[in-house]
């Protein structure tokens, strides 16, 4: 047996062949999803996706701080991804590290594609992202939101961005994967993904553990599937905010 932390299970299935949540291998986790929380941003989304609870404001495009970074020929997106203190078990600290860092820059390059930055010489684009709660998954649910941010600030896109994990567990390739899958170590797999839905590009495919050709190809047809799912709710999330705010004003 591999060693798991403390409160972790020792079996990953059920008798019935279920997740221990309950959801079949191709199920996604519960997703909701709000558009224009945040007063002070150009815009915002927050998206609950399973018990991820994550917030991204995005502002511009304005000029570029500090001003070394600004390109003549073109505009930039700079992204910040943060978990906050209380996302996790154990209190993380405040100062930003490696990870974040990573995630970050990953977000950002998973986010470009759908931008026309050249129209935006010298300025910049910027997305803060905020994980209250984090239960696995968190960079995929943060470019759902971001995306969607982007959307609210009302700046033409080629696309929409939509982030969803699939992995393997035991073995088998399962969807969504919470956290204490994310974290359990035989058969496994972990594969986050971003893709632009209209056009079928991917933006973002990361690949931490082992798997074979076949198993490859069956777990990106399973996040294409996923992440079909996750785009309908994008969509109305978008339907919703502005049907209302047509009929009901700002
Ligand atoms: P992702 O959230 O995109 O799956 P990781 O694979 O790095 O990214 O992390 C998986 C999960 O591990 C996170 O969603 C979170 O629930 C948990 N986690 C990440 N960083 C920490 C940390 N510093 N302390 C405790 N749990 C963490």
């Amino acid at each position: 047996m591999p060693l798991l932390p403390e409160g972790h299970p020792e079996k990953i299935f059920r008798e019935d062949g279920l997740r221990l949540d309950g959801r079949k291998p191709d199920d996604l986790r519960d997703l909701r999803i709000e558009i224009g929380v945040l007063k002070n941003a150009d815009g915002s989304a927050m998206v609950c996706h399973g018990k991820n609870r994550i917030i991204a404001g995005a502002y511009g495009p304005r000029e570029v701080h500090p001003r070394h970074l600004a390109q003549s020929d073109t505009g930039i997106l700079q992204v910040q991804y943060r978990m906050s203190t209380f996302s996790v078990g154990e209190r993380k600290s405040p100062v930003p590290g490696r990870r974040e860092k990573e995630i970050s820059m990953v977000i950002q390059h998973a986010l470009e594609p759908v931008l026309f930055l050249e129209q935006y010489p010298n300025s910049t684009i910027d997305i803060f992202i905020q994980v209250m709660t984090a239960d696995g998954g968190t960079r995929c649910a943060s470019i759902t939101a971001a995306a969607l941010a982007l959307a609210d600030m009302g700046i033409p896109m080629r696309d929409l961005v939509t982030g969803v994990a699939v992995g393997k567990v035991d073995n088998k390739p399962i969807l969504d994967l919470a956290d204490y899958e994310d974290k359990w170590e035989e058969g496994a797999a972990d594969m986050p993904v971003a893709v632009m839905m209209n056009e079928k590009k991917i933006t973002l495919l990361q690949l931490d553990g082992q798997v074979g050709i076949d198993e490859y190809e069956r777990m990106l047809d399973l996040a294409i599937k996923g992440a079909e799912g996750v785009y309908e709710a994008q969509k109305e999330a978008l339907r919703k905010k502005y049907t209302s705010e047509i009929v009901g004003g700002r």
